[in-house]
């Protein structure tokens, strides 16, 4: 760990407003200050890793919100996972954790017949029948709150379905590397055939190569960074046999890791494509006058919720929103706190719960307040979260990806 980085905080507090647990707990061990303090004295030598303080350093989200607020640049999100991988280093994996990260995740085809049971529970009813009984109490804490997010999954996965190489129609401008993030194939193929039907119709080819692998931000977040450079070396090569103007994903988790490899690997491939990387809000945004002219009136009232892997890891705010007022008749409503984490994180609303709900709250609070019809966003743990939160408490607000309120709007 870079402990220039830690000694940067100068302390003045300005992170703590925007830091999504300080605001629920109050407590500076909770807070972007206490945490780099608590890093800073650890590796100092002055305090041992006890589980407690662990345990403090593990309630961070890993949001990035406390970054985009520092005047030093100090990122304490960043500093805690990295802390973390640093930790876990040389250690074994759990048996979970080295079936999820090693056996499941570097595997498409895998993972993708790993969730074919929970395709066949959805197709026979079961998971209707298990809501309604509320058997669902019964299980496990986790599995149940795993089980309560999990929308009705698509036919296959998008990865089966689609053509590797799609052609441009009318001009060509070009050609686009798509990252199918893993969550976008298996749950939110709509979205990325919506994602890929748009860069097409704006004249770019669009090659999906069949055999990249996750990204590798789940081997992140569990603190296993040489899992994340396995995947990057994988999709780095993958990616870099063909040429490209750009590489897009739909994902904004996916893109702030891929954006990261340079980092991690530390080579001049790596580099360049990590410096191809774009959101597709940001490809979409440099060809707003084409796409104008595609887009048919929705009479929507729209509010948009920034997915902090896009606004806070990637500085992308701008285009999502000047996309949105493109769409004729869409009445956009602005969001307040709009870049505060709504407490996906990852596996976070999974391990812990109870933070996840207090921040989700604050977060449905504000979208009540809009009046709007539909939250959009960008990233697919939000629409997780966002949706079975909208479901519990706000159910005639829909929740859509980016790319899917504007390909309707184009069909409309
Ligand atoms: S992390 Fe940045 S904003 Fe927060 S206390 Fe330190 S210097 Fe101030
Ligand atoms: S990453 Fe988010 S949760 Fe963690 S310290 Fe920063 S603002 Fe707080």
């Amino acid at each position: 760990m870079d402990y220039v980085k830690l000694i940067n905080c100068m302390r003045c507090g300005m992170c703590l407003p925007s830091c999504p647990t300080y605001k629920e707990t109050f407590l500076e061990t909770a807070s972007p200050r206490g945490r780099v303090a608590l890093v800073r004295k650890i590796q100092e030598g002055e305090l041992d890793p006890s589980e407690r303080l662990l345990e403090y350093l593990s309630l961070c989200i890993d949001c990035q919100a406390c970054a985009s607020a520092c005047p030093c640049g100090v990122n304490a999100g960043e500093l805690v996972a990295e802390f973390t991988c640093e930790r876990k280093a040389g250690s074994r994996l759990g048996f979970m954790e080295e079936l999820v990260l090693r056996k499941l995740l570097p595997h498409p085809d895998r993972l993708e017949a790993s969730m074919a049971p929970m395709r066949l529970y959805q197709r026979m009813g079961l998971q209707k029948l298990v809501r309604t009984l509320g058997i669902l109490k019964m299980f496990p804490k986790p599995l149940a709150r795993m089980e309560g997010l999990l929308p009705d999954l698509p036919e296959r996965p998008l990865r089966r379905v689609i053509k590797e190489d799609m052609p441009a129609r009318g001009e060509a401008r070009g050609t686009i590397g798509f990252f199918l993030g893993c969550v976008m194939s298996l749950i939110f193929s709509d979205a990325s055939r919506a994602t890929i039907k748009l860069l097409t119709l704006l004249g770019y080819r669009v090659i999906t190569p069949k055999n990249q692998v996750c990204c590798g931000a789940p081997n992140m977040l569990a603190g296993d960074l040489e899992g994340l450079k396995t995947a990057a070396r994988k999709n780095v090569e993958l990616f870099g046999g063909v040429d490209l103007d750009f590489i897009v994903t739909d994902c904004g988790g996916c893109g702030a890791e891929l954006k990261k490899y340079g980092h991690h690997l530390n080579d001049s491939s790596s580099a360049s494509f990590s410096g191809k990387v774009r959101d597709i809000s940001q490809v979409l945004a440099m060809h707003a006058d084409a796409l104008k002219l595609l887009l048919r009136p929705l009479p929507l009232k729209v509010t948009y919720h920034d997915p902090c892997h896009i606004a806070h890891c990637q500085g992308i705010r701008r285009e999502p929103r000047e996309l949105l007022k493109l769409v004729p008749g869409l009445e956009y409503r602005e969001l307040e706190n709009a870049d505060a984490c709504c407490g996906s994180g990852g596996t976070y609303n999974i391990e812990k719960p109870e933070m996840a709900d207090l921040i989700l709250r604050r977060k449905l609070d504000t979208i009540r307040a809009t009046g709007a019809d539909v939250v959009v966003t960008g990233n697919p743990g939000c629409l997780l979260q966002l949706k079975k939160g909208l479901i519990d408490h706000l159910p005639q607000v829909k929740i859509m990806h980016l790319t899917e309120l504007l390909a309707q709007s184009i069909e409309a």
